[in-house]
Order: structure tokens, then sequence, then C-alpha cells
């Protein structure tokens, strides 16, 4: 039911969205928010209220870095009281990443935070930037029959459906449908209505008060693995000066090579305080070090289970729990707890197979 009472805060960031065509370069460019307010004249059909808030200057999602987020999270945390959600308007290419850190900076969320964007600016005849923006509205001004709004918690609005933020991510640079939740259900899909996954969808605790956190460490490393690479690129990651954490992109299940030499680099670094985190090349499906030799080897070094959490999400979780000063134990007991429904341990995943 669509609150007519709602109050809704819309944060311009940039993107794809508001962006126009250089007619010199042909070459897409930030715009302000007038130019996007031009073109949504449908905004003022809403029955319920829209105050905006813009960056200054509005960025193309490929420029965020943690100060945006921070900065994001100070506007939600100025204006809390006074609205009832917050949509987002992002550009798509790292509308992932922002989504998971802002799912960990918030915590005991009750308020929807809906991000969403466009693959064609909305100023273009065949813009998907209306669609998109009209339902992350009315899903963020959405609410139950107890007044309590019906998804209270960080999501990603793009091209029919509501995904979890931190569970998505970017998987299409051409069509309409660039994201994706690989390994949890959408928490709701439009339609001519809007039809809502009510299991999939957190349910906060109302007797907690929220809280703002804004510590974020980037001392972290990628290293994926391929059939070939050499003990001089590993050992070059795991050397790095500084890295707190290195996210290892390992086969199918968890699984890497079991040469001495690579099992020596890791406990190695598992040794020198390092927190290597274990994440599966597939899109679909977890990590399960149980499984085959090959990942009970990586186990056994101190390697930690990423689960079927996504790139995005073990990036910003682990900058989260380091820049919160946590140890090391303390950060292994965390990464296997959900702490905003980012993860689904395997046991689980099975059950819910069965
Ligand atoms: N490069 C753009 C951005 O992420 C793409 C988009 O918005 O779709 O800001």
């Amino acid at each position: 039911m669509i609150d007519a009472n709602a109050r809704i805060l819309l944060i311009y960031t940039g993107g794809t969205i508001g962006m126009v065509e250089n007619p010199l370069t042909g070459i897409l460019e930030s715009f302000d928010f007038e130019h996007l307010n031009n073109h949504f004249p449908e905004i003022e059909m809403f029955k319920f209220q829209i105050d905006h808030v813009v960056f200054d200057p509005v960025i193309d999602s490929s420029e965020i870095r943690p100060d945006h987020w921070r900065k994001m999270v100070h506007i939600i945390q100025d204006n809390y009281d006074n609205y009832d959600g917050f949509v987002i308007l992002h550009g798509t290419d790292t509308m992932a990443y922002t989504a998971s850190a802002l799912s960990f900076m918030i915590e005991n969320l009750s308020k929807p935070i809906v991000l969403t964007g466009a693959q064609l600016p909305i100023g273009k005849l065949r813009t998907d930037a209306k669609e998109n923006l009209i339902t992350a509205l009315e899903i963020a001004a959405d609410k139950d029959m107890e007044g309590n709004p019906i998804v209270p918690e960080v999501s990603i609005f793009f091209q029919n459906y509501l995904m979890r933020g931190n569970r998505t991510t970017k998987v299409n640079a051409e069509n309409f449908n660039a994201f994706r939740s690989f390994n949890y259900p959408a928490l709701a899909r439009s339609g001519i209505n809007i039809w809502y996954d009510r299991k999939a969808i957190l349910t906060p605790d109302y007797n907690k008060t929220e809280r703002f956190h804004y510590h974020l460490n980037t001392h972290i490393a990628t290293l994926k693995l391929f059939p070939g690479i050499n003990s001089d690129m590993v050992a070059a990651v795991l050397g790095i000066k500084g890295v707190r954490a290195v996210i290892l992109e390992t086969y199918g299940t968890g699984n890497a090579p079991m040469a001495p030499w690579f099992l020596e680099l890791i406990k190695d670094a598992v040794k020198r305080g390092i927190l290597v985190v274990n994440k599966t090349q597939c899109p679909i499906g977890s990590v399960d070090m149980y499984r085959y030799e090959t990942g009970l080897e990586l186990l056994k070094t101190g390697v930690i289970s990423g689960f079927d959490a996504t790139m995005e999400t073990l990036i910003t979780k682990l900058m989260f729990l380091i820049g919160h000063n946590y140890d090391n134990e303390d950060i292994k007991i965390r990464m296997r707890v959900p702490l905003a429904g980012e993860i689904t341990h395997p046991e689980e995943r099975n059950n819910e197979r069965m």
C-alpha cells in the first residue's frame, strides 16, 4: 500500500541516468539534477512527497570511492528521522559495491534504501530510466497493513526486479537487465503490480536503534587463480606492503592447486596475519572446502570461506570489519555470520534445494 503521507529522499549521485551526449565527441557526460528533473515531469504525479539531495559534482560511478559511501551514509543519517525511505540514483558500474557497502555501514536499518539507475540516459526516447525510477520510488514508499515499510533493507531495483543489494552483481553492459542476484531470490518483481516475496525480505528488530558506521580499511587485494599461475605472481600479491586481506578467486566449490609452493605461500601469508578469503569463480553456488581434497588443503592453511557471497560483498565486508579494528579471530567469526543477509551457509542452501 503506497503511503500518501510518505516522504522519500532522492539522492542523486550521477551515472548514465542523468547524462547527456556531448554533440562533438558523442561521449556521455554527467549532467546536473535540473536536466534529470526536466525530463521527468512524472515526479509531479506522485501522491507522496519527494525531496532531493544532489552530489556536487555528480559522478560517473567508476569514480566512486569509500568517501562517497561515507557521504551517502551521512546524508541518510542526517535525514533518517524525517523520511520514510531513500532512493539513490547511481551509475550501474559500481552500484553493487555501493549497495553492499551501505548494507554494512548502516546497522539495524529499518527503512528502505533502494538504489537504481539506467542503461540509457533519461533524455533518450527508449530510456529505461523512468520505469526504474518510478518503481524504485514506489517501493521505497510502500508499507504493510501495520504501517511498516515492506522492504526495510538496502536493495537494487532494475528492470522489473528488486534484489538484495549485497547479493547483486552487474552482469550486462548492453541489455536493460543489467543486474543479477545469483544466489538469493528476488525480493520483488514488478509487472502490472509489484509482487513482493515477503519470506525473502529481512525483518528488522524495531526495538533496536540504527547505527551508522564510517570506518573502512581499503588494504584489500584480489588474486584470481588460473591454470599456469606461477609462484612469482602469487607471492607478489600476498607480499603487497600493508595488505590486510587477500580474496582468492578459486575454482568450483573453492578448490585450488595442491602444489607445495602454492600452499606454502598461503600458509606463510596467514601466519603473517593476512586474512585469505576463498571466493569461487563461479557466480552461482557456494564455497564448500570440505568437498574435495583440493579445497580441504586450503582450509588447513587457515583460509576463510567466502560461502556464496559476491565479490562486491566480500570486498566491502572486509573493508568494514578491518576498518573497525576487530582482531583476525573475530573477523573470521564475523565472516561466517550474515550481517545483512549477504551469505547463506552450504548446509542451508542444500536444505532450501530439497
Ligand atoms: N558509467 C556509468 C556509471 O556507472 C554507467 C551507468 O550508469 O550505467 O556511472
